[in-house]
């Protein structure tokens, strides 16, 4: 007897649910892509016992036909795509023709739907996938779904639901994220009977942001749009001092499609990195644009997961948008160190009070944003299925320790990382790149130059400060007329392993771009006969090391060639750099100031680590009890 059948219809539906229908939330996700993919500007969802008795999503979208209301319910049933190549440009949020089916095979399932023009409803009913009836019935136009005991027929499903409080929790979640990235239309959501979620219909992602979060929320946050050829980000950066312990907050949205990426996620990181507190995660709302076709978006039954065609690129893309919003926003760390109040001095005590930003030690949560821990949508980001947070159940925890207040720093003296436009005038920024209005106080240390701006005082790291220096002026004689070069009396000869002279024979290009005149000397030693002029002599050896270390051993694609380059150009720069510890005269610290005055990025090393950290007057007058 053969032993392979062809499954059931029902079977078949059944399996698909498993991977499409994981809990409650994954239907409404469903059932709100589909929505959104009719042309509704307004969804309501109305949820009993955390989705595991009702599920109602009703939209005033399209609408169906009688005919296609009963082909909808078929396997491999869409309207969306029709053609194989249609997968390649997909801009519907459903493709697969499998989520009506897959749900309606798993629970008692109603449709009832009207088009605009039609003078009757279809309803149908199906239960555990066997079609019940069709029949005439009157409702508003739009498309009406419940579903009525969800797995009620697969009872190893329902045995792994959890409570309905976290079921609605992962509800809370899809409905915001949908809102979030839907601003125009109107979202709300109930749990037996009670409004958890109500936003009107907006014009701007910062003001649906506000009307899901809060208000302090809202104004915590840095609006940007950043654009390189392939790549559009629009985002909500939360400022430096209003960070998370952990990514609960970073959410990812694809061409509108919440997504979770690894990828993204270290970008953010990777940019942040100087500005963020180490064991802190920022706020950030990003919505990236990408053309259709170069991502597959069908890699994951429940389309979270996205395979980007080039990682790399949208990797160093979303780095580099982030660092440029970030240059715009005129991010300095700044010094600030909360002052226990004494008791015995209303007057320090009185400024505490007027000035909050301080009190909030980094990232705590606005005062908004920790009473909105008890609310729905706080309950929900607790939850398990954060789109866009890499570790969840560890996220879980670390919330859970958030919400028992254990988390909060009380180290009296804390640098606090806050944006300066947050207590200054606009204008105030631009006074330290302007060169004229900076006057040189010190060196400290050898290490930190001292500059004195109006009531502002900077430090400045001479090492990183030189470096970004030096690898901007690099970067722009590459592009140009080359690094200049300086011919060395005696060369300096160096041993290398094996796999170095193999990174060297790949990368003679860069080496030779650099400045570097290298010549083989048989067996492992080569020669180096020139160097780039800003390069010391004496490091001329270890540059040559350090970047054969760096450079990748062989380079796979054409796209990892440029970032080499950059790789190499970075090294470069840190070691033609001045060390700290190094003795600088007026003129030199002043040249650098000047320099830096100029850079284009003139915040970050390229490394990412800060160059200028800032004080104010009213620091030290705060201090001194003045
Ligand atoms: P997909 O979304 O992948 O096409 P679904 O099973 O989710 O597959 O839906 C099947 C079809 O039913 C859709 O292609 C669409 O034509 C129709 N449909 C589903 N939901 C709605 C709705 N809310 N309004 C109008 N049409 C809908
Ligand atoms: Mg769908």
């Amino acid at each position: 007897m053969p032993k392979i059948k062809i499954l059931s219809a029902d079977v078949a539906n059944k399996i698909a649910a498993g991977e499409v229908v994981e809990r409650p939330a994954s239907v409404v996700k469903e059932l709100i892509e589909n929505a959104i993919d009719a042309e509704s500007t307004s969804i309501r969802v109305e949820i009993r016992a955390g989705g595991k008795r009702l599920i109602r999503v009703s939209d005033n979208g399209t609408g169906m036909q009688r005919e296609d209301a009963l082909l909808a319910l078929e396997r491999h049933a869409t309207s969306k795509v029709g053609r194989i190549e249609d997968l390649e440009r997909i801009h519907t949020f459903g493709f697969r023709g499998e989520a009506l089916a897959s749900i309606a095979s798993v629970s008692q399932f109603e449709l009832l739907t009207r088009t605009a023009d039609a003078l009757e409803g279809t309803k149908v009913d199906v239960d555990g996938g066997v079609f019940r009836s069709v029949q005439e019935s009157g409702c508003s136009p739009g498309t009406h779904m419940s579903i009525n005991n969800l797995f009620h027929n697969v009872p190893a499903r329902l045995k792994f639901l959890k409570t309905d409080t976290t079921e609605m929790n992962h509800i809370t979640n899809q409905v915001t994220w949908a809102a979030l990235a839907h601003p125009k239309i109107h979202f709300s959501l109930t749990h037996n009977g009670r409004s958890i979620l109500d936003v009107r219909s907006c014009d701007s992602y910062l003001e649906r942001a506000r009307l899901l979060y809060g208000r302090e929320f809202a104004e915590n946050l840095i609006e940007f749009t950043e654009e390189l050829p392939d790549l559009k980000m629009y985002g909500l950066l939360g400022k430096p001092e209003f960070t998370k312990s952990n990514r609960e907050y970073q959410l990812f949205f694809l061409n509108q499609r919440p997504i979770r990426s690894r990828i993204i996620g270290a970008a953010l990181t990777e940019a942040l990195d100087a500005m963020v507190a180490k064991d802190r995660q920022p706020v950030a709302l990003l919505f990236l644009t990408l053309e259709p076709e170069t991502v597959d978006v069908n890699v994951h039954p429940a389309k979270i997961e996205v395979r980007f065609r080039n990682e790399r690129t949208i990797y160093s893309g979303v780095v580099r948008m982030l660092r440029d919003a970030i240059h715009r926003a005129k991010y300095i760390p700044k010094i600030e160190t909360p002052i226990e109040p004494t008791q015995s001095d209303g007057d320090v005590e009185s400024r505490d009070v007027s000035l909050p930003q301080r009190v909030s030690t980094p990232g705590s949560l606005p005062v908004a944003g920790r009473r909105q821990q008890t609310t729905p949508i706080a309950q929900a980001h607790r939850s398990q299925t954060s789109v866009g947070t890499p570790q969840e159940t560890e996220d879980n925890d670390q919330e859970a320790i958030n919400a028992s207040g254990t988390q909060m720093p009380s180290t009296p003296t804390e640098i606090v990382v806050q944006p300066p436009q947050q207590r200054m005038p606009d204008d105030a920024n631009l006074s330290l790149l302007d060169f004229e209005n900076v006057q040189l106080k010190t060196n400290l240390f050898k290490t930190y130059i001292v500059v004195e701006a109006g009531d502002r005082i900077f430090f400045i790291d001479q090492h990183v400060a030189a470096e970004r220096v030096l690898y901007e002026r690099f970067v722009n004689q590459v592009e140009t007329d080359g690094i200049p070069v300086q011919g060395l009396l005696l060369p300096v000869t160096l041993e290398v392993t094996p796999q170095q002279l193999g990174t060297l024979k790949i990368h003679a290009d860069i080496f030779k771009k650099l400045g570097f005149d290298l010549e083989e000397f048989g067996g492992n030693t080569i020669l180096i006969r020139a160097i780039p002029s800003p390069l010391p002599t004496r490091v001329a050896a270890q540059a040559v090391t350090d970047l054969l270390d760096k450079l990748p051993e062989a380079p796979h694609t054409d796209v990892q060639i440029p970032e080499a380059m950059d790789s190499a150009l970075i090294t470069l720069a840190c070691k033609s750099a001045v060390k700290a510890g190094d003795t600088l005269d007026t003129k030199e610290m002043m040249n650098l100031i000047k320099e830096l005055s100029e850079a284009k990025l003139p915040f970050n090393c390229p490394h990412s680590r800060p160059i200028i950290v800032e004080m104010g007057r009213d620091e030290l007058e705060r201090r001194f009890h003045r």
